[in-house]
């Protein structure tokens, strides 16, 4: 395997950064996820102004415009041989004397990349099975809308999860389910109308979120983009979350409540496929 570190390519196995990089200390970085599905990208317009913006909410240069970032990508996935691929960029403020204030004289950006393979037919086999989630606590910071490297809250839920068997976690803030810890949530009410938080400092604004919200009023399906309640979501009628590592993927019992009928709803299948089409080579 190849990673890409700083303008070169090098193998995975020895791609090293400094110990006094503040991504490793302070958590002071921003990343992006991005799927390539034979030899496409998926949705990445979006993933690349996402990824600005966090830099650019962070104070941070963007170490490298959208043709060229492009370009990397493609080679990385050449050199991996990798037609499906997930493809993580993470760009950090650099390596300095460790001291919280930003480096007084600036610091060269940190930016790596890494590829590895991506199995949409082992997504597609768990969507139609869909998954259970449970619900906890969001205890995140006020600016989770920042796509941060900062994600211990989120490894501590999605933990909780994998020991409950469940697949994702529901996160609950004043009574509110926010997202998940690496999705957004999603409910369909009785009328069949599909309901999802709002972009705000409390979630992250979901690239595949975005187009689902497209994709839905497409299909001509009624989107309220409003808060719901944890007892709201265990009596929708469907619920599924969406990431761009799961596209769309239906959700069948929220803490050990069934929702529906314990099958995956035909709305988040419809959902799914649309996405599906609408999102590559965007
Ligand atoms: N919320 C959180 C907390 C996430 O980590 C992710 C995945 N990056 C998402 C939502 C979904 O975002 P996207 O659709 O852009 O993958």
């Amino acid at each position: 395997r190849v990673a890409y570190v700083n303008g070169s390519f090098t193998p995975h196995l020895n791609a090293h950064v400094h110990i006094e990089d503040r991504g490793y200390q302070f958590a002071d970085g921003v990343y992006e996820v991005c799927i390539v599905i034979d030899g496409r990208t998926y949705d990445f317009d979006g993933h690349y102004r996402r990824l600005e913006r966090s830099l650019n909410e962070l104070r941070m240069p963007a170490p490298m415009k959208r043709a060229p970032l492009e370009a990397v990508i493609r080679e990385l996935l050449r050199r991996n041989r990798l037609r499906d691929a997930l493809v993580y960029i993470q760009v950090t403020r650099g390596v300095a004397p460790r001291n919280h204030p930003f480096p007084p004289n600036g610091a060269e950006p940190v930016m790596v990349m890494t590829a590895r393979r991506f199995n949409v037919s082992e997504s597609d086999a768990k969507a139609a099975k869909g998954v259970k989630v449970i619900s906890q606590p969001d205890i995140r910071w006020g600016r989770v809308d920042i796509k941060t490297v900062g994600l211990l809250p989120n490894v501590l839920a999605k933990q909780a999860a994998v020991e409950a068997g469940a697949a994702e976690t529901f996160l609950v803030r004043d009574g509110v389910v926010t997202e998940c810890s690496s999705s957004n949530a999603w409910i369909v009410d009785k009328s069949g109308v599909l309901i999802t938080h709002p972009k705000g400092n409390h979630i992250l604004g979901g690239i595949t979120r975005e187009t689902a919200i497209a994709c839905a009023q497409e299909l001509q399906l009624k989107v309220e983009e409003r808060a719901f309640t944890l007892e709201e979501a265990k009596a929708a009628t469907e619920a599924f979350m969406t990431s761009a590592t799961s596209f769309v993927m239906p959700i069948v019992a929220i803490d050990d409540s069934r929702i529906g009928d314990g099958q995956p709803g035909p709305i988040a299948a419809r959902l799914r496929n649309a996405y599906k089409n609408k999102a590559c080579g965007n």
